[in-house]
């Protein structure tokens, strides 16, 4: 039963009820007065072929509102009974305890607290995709704009301890018109040497990845979070990640891609600006504007780890099965 049915058939019983001089329902132990188990008669069988699956908030709002409407009925006779009972509080109709006639309404069930970022299951995901459109603008248009942003990422100094060590700027490579970024964490020695990012042994790993996931190296976008190397290939702090956010936000911003696959916790961490680890990220979608972003290990961890390789060969699957490429 629609949740707006629920609401009618429930306006109709206080209807029938005021039209029939009852004015309070009874406690749920008490019978029944005739004229609610002559409406529960006709309606149970229409009710019960119509079950509610599960009570949504929206239901739970319908509830609240017939609760407010119950305190105007009430009989004198009703009265008494609850003077002469002050300890037991008196019941309203939209206490579900209080309602005689039940269609497996149930109380929602809690919320998990595990969303941090906004998540989607599988199955929206996939009717999202049919949300998804290609990019605004011409690839002319995108291929100027992230000229300009190249250029003002090669002028940036906001990291004092990264630019004096730094030997260039790391930007992003790949078409500008994409359904996929790679997005990852900072460059290292090779690519502080050579200016692209996932050049190293990591950026073979990643290569490999994409073959087996049947996507080419010049089929996807691949960038960093942080545009330049830090002293020593160390994790990238806080404050820096925020010095880059302008850059990689508008990088992603001009790109518009379907899929961003963030490899490793600092990527989705500044991506999705949570703190989970990537343990408990993995194996869903999050929203990050109009893309879905997949979390996966990073290709450095997975050459020091190799036993985390199954856990993103899982992620790559999960991610076929969304493009439609795998059954
Ligand atoms: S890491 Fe980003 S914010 Fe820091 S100096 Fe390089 S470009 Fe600027």
């Amino acid at each position: 039963m629609e949740s707006n049915d629920w609401y009618l058939a429930t306006k109709q019983l206080l209807s029938h009820l005021q039209r029939s001089g009852i004015t309070r329902l009874p406690k749920a132990h008490q019978p029944l007065p005739d004229a609610v188990a002559a409406w529960g008669q006709r309606e149970s069988s229409a009710l019960s072929t119509h079950p509610i699956p599960n009570a949504s908030l929206e239901v739970q709002g319908k509830s609240t509102l017939v609760g407010q409407l119950a305190p105007a009925i009430s009989t004198p006779q009703q009265k008494n009974t609850e003077a002469s009972n002050s300890a037991s509080p008196p019941r309203s109709l939209g206490d579900p305890s209080s309602v005689p006639v039940t269609t497996g309404h149930a109380r929602p069930a809690p919320v998990p607290a595990m969303a941090q970022v906004p998540a989607f299951s599988h199955s929206s995901a996939l009717e999202d995709t049919k949300a998804w459109a290609r990019p605004r603008g011409t690839d002319e248009e995108r291929t100027e704009s992230l000229r300009i942003l190249a250029e003002d990422v090669k002028a940036c100094r906001k990291c004092s301890e990264i630019v004096c060590r730094r030997q260039q700027t790391v930007f992003g490579i790949g078409p500008h018109n994409v359904r996929f970024v790679m997005f990852g964490e900072a460059p290292g020695a090779e690519e502080d040497r050579t200016g692209e990012p996932f050049v190293g042994p990591a950026g073979q790993l990643l290569d490999k990845i994409l073959v087996a996931t049947g996507l080419k190296r010049d089929e996807v976008y691949i960038m960093n979070t942080l545009k330049c190397r830090p002293p020593n290939n160390r994790t990238p702090t806080e404050a820096e990640v925020e010095n880059c956010r302008p850059f990689f936000e508008s990088q992603i911003e001009i790109l518009q891609p379907e899929y961003i696959i963030c490899w490793g916790s600092v990527a989705s961490r500044a991506l999705l600006k949570t703190t989970e680890s990537i343990g408990r990220l993995r194996g869903r979608f999050y929203r990050y504007k109009q893309a879905k972003v997949l979390v996966t290990y990073h290709p450095s961890y997975l050459l020091r780890n190799p036993d985390a390789k199954r856990q993103t060969w899982e992620d790559m699957k999960f991610l076929m099965r969304d493009m439609g490429t795998l059954k």
